[in-house]
């Protein structure tokens, strides 16, 4: 008689398939809801006509600025035209908000050239237009500036050296692959100098410098440019340039050339120090489990050169979609779902923050809420999910990725992220994911640059992005048990 033992090797690889098709089957698929979500985000989509508003109508939407509050009350008038519950703005403490108002850089002699540069932004406006050969301190000693004393009164400052390092690779697509993946943003080359940079711009400031202009750290006229809220009314205006125009004059100034530059900065503060963050939910139906919450969010802020597309008006606007999804469908989700648009993100996470210490600063607030989703980092299809080390979380995710394979999804990654609004949910020991995106011509192009503008961004990306959102919210809405939190 034939042995009908079984190897051992075998028998094990039998028991753990037994398991994993036990453990995935132990965690239920709404295929029906799946369906009804797919239809009415691919066939119904509203979010290009969101998208566009956002990036194209509504513009750059600098935190403090009355831009951002004219995005923030558009938000709202969409959550209650849907029919969500309670829209509404909570205001935080920000600090003063900033709008540019003019700007031209432009070579005026021996020959013209408009020049492409952008002020930092909370940068003050200078006096008038100024004119006049730039002066080149880049490799000068503190002295030696020193000594240039009223020179520089009212000039215009090439402060920096020539911009030699780039970020010139985007990073990693983490969701590649089946192993390890490094995460966050690359570093920026900075800009260097002869002069430890603030000692620079503190002589330049005690000596009453025009404008400083310096150059970008990215590439092929790409402009990467930020700012800082509490610049102070007395520092030097700042214009970033181009870096291949800056280095080009900075080469002039090295052969002896005598060229003219002509600079112009208005910019205007604005008195209300409050930012604000936009809220709205569907209630959820379930005695138990309604007071629970699911969190749908996206940062609403952006920097002020583009209009902020991949830098987070497309996480928004499959945000607000998926919002939108679960409405038309009717959808009466167990817990409640709550979409968040944040404000300040930019500056430190502070619309995220903001909350967490208004509404979740005890164990009994903390516990409401069952899962925080954010949309920020990368732009185009999402891929999956950051897991932020938190295993048993990771499998339910798992699941839910596997009927959404269709849509081009990849998998969710066990590593955790940075840098965006999941981190003080995390922080306090909340289940807090970001979803995983696409990288090419982020990192180097788009992100916080002049080049952030909708045409990086296609619509039938944010459509399945907006789907995958709404199907993972209403499952995590619907289950029985909450997310896993972390094990410390
Ligand atoms: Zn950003």
């Amino acid at each position: 008689m034939r042995s009908t033992r079984l190897p051992l090797a075998a028998a094990i690889a039998i028991l753990f398939g037994l398991f994993h098709v036990r453990a995935a089957a132990q965690e239920p698929i709404d295929q029906a809801m799946i369906a009804k979500i797919k239809a009415e985000g691919m066939g119904r989509s509203e979010v290009a006509t969101l998208f566009h508003t956002l990036a194209d109508v509504l513009g750059p939407r600098l935190s403090g600025s009355p831009a951002y509050v004219a995005a923030a009350r558009w938000a709202q008038d969409r959550f209650k035209e849907w029919g969500l519950a309670n829209p509404r703005q909570e205001a935080f403490e920000f600090g003063r908000g900033w709008s540019l108002e003019k700007l031209t850089v432009e070579m005026i002699a021996p020959r013209y050239m408009p020049l492409t540069g952008y002020a930092e932004a909370w940068s003050p406006p200078t006096t008038g237009i100024i004119t006049g050969t730039p002066i080149y301190v880049g490799d000068s000693s503190a002295d030696a500036i020193e000594r240039l004393g009223d020179r520089l009164r009212g000039a215009i400052v090439l402060a920096h050296r020539p911009q030699a390092e780039f970020l010139r690779e985007d990073r990693m697509q983490p969701s590649d692959g089946t192993g390890p993946v490094a995460t966050g943003n690359p570093p920026f080359p900075g800009p260097s100098n002869a002069t430890p940079t603030q000692k620079l711009l503190a002589l330049l400031q005690a000596n009453r410098a025009g404008v400083v202009l310096k150059p970008a750290a990215t590439e092929h006229g790409t402009v990467r440019v930020q700012g800082s809220r509490d610049t102070s009314d007395s520092v030097v205006p700042t214009v970033v340039l181009a870096a291949e125009q800056y280095n080009m004059l900075v080469r002039l100034v090295a052969a002896g050339v005598r060229f003219d530059l002509r600079v112009e900065l208005g910019a205007r503060f604005h008195d209300d120090v409050n930012t604000y963050n936009v809220l709205a939910e569907i209630p959820g139906t379930d005695p138990k489990l309604r007071t629970e919450v699911v969190l749908v969010g996206a940062h609403l802020d952006s920097w002020h050169t583009a209009t902020g597309a991949t830098d987070n008006a497309d996480g928004v606007a499959s945000a607000m979609e998926a919002m939108r999804l679960l409405t038309a469908l009717g959808a009466r989700p167990r817990r409640t779902i709550r979409v968040a648009l944040w404000g300040g993100e930019e500056q430190g996470l502070l619309g995220a923050r903001a909350y967490v210490k208004e509404h979740l600063a005890s164990d009994a607030a903390r516990s409401t809420i069952a899962v925080y989703l954010n949309d920020d980092p990368g732009t185009g299809r999402t891929y999956g999910f950051y897991m932020q080390k938190n295993e048993a979380a990771k499998r339910i995710f798992d699941a839910w990725l596997e009927p959404l394979r269709d849509l081009g999804v990849k998998r969710n990654v066990i590593e955790d992220i940075g840098s965006t609004d999941h981190v003080p949910f995390d922080e306090v020991g909340l289940p807090a994911f970001t979803v995983i995106k696409d990288f090419r011509n982020y990192d180097v192009r788009t992100r916080h640059t002049n080049a952030d503008f909708a045409d990086a961004v296609k619509v039938d990306d944010l459509k399945q992005s907006a789907v995958v959102l709404a199907v993972v919210a209403w499952h995590a809405a619907m289950r029985d048990e909450p997310i896993p939190r972390r094990r410390p």
